[in-house]
């Protein structure tokens, strides 16, 4: 198979570009789903290792968990209303 038969066959980008709402037909970023226009290889990680990082009280996990007690103290506040 030739080269150029190679690059023909790379996997596309998958993104829709914003003015003509047609499918990029750039080739795609070796181990990912689109190609360098469309934010394929930037960027920093998640987590601690991210420079943006603070202190980890708006991570996903934490997140979680004050909408969790939040939950039961407004189901609390609920029970203790029913009872008046
Ligand atoms: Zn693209």
């Amino acid at each position: 198979m030739y080269l150029v038969e190679l690059m023909n066959n790379a996997p596309r980008c998958t993104a829709t570009s914003k003015r003509t709402r047609e499918r990029c037909k750039a080739p795609a970023v070796k181990g990912r789903a689109v190609c360098r226009f469309h934010g394929a290889g930037g960027g920093h990680g998640p987590g601690t290792a991210n420079p943006a990082y603070k202190h980890g009280l708006r991570s996903e996990e934490w997140i979680e968990m004050r909408k969790e007690i939040n939950d039961f103290a407004r189901f609390a506040r609920k029970l203790q209303g029913e009872d008046l």
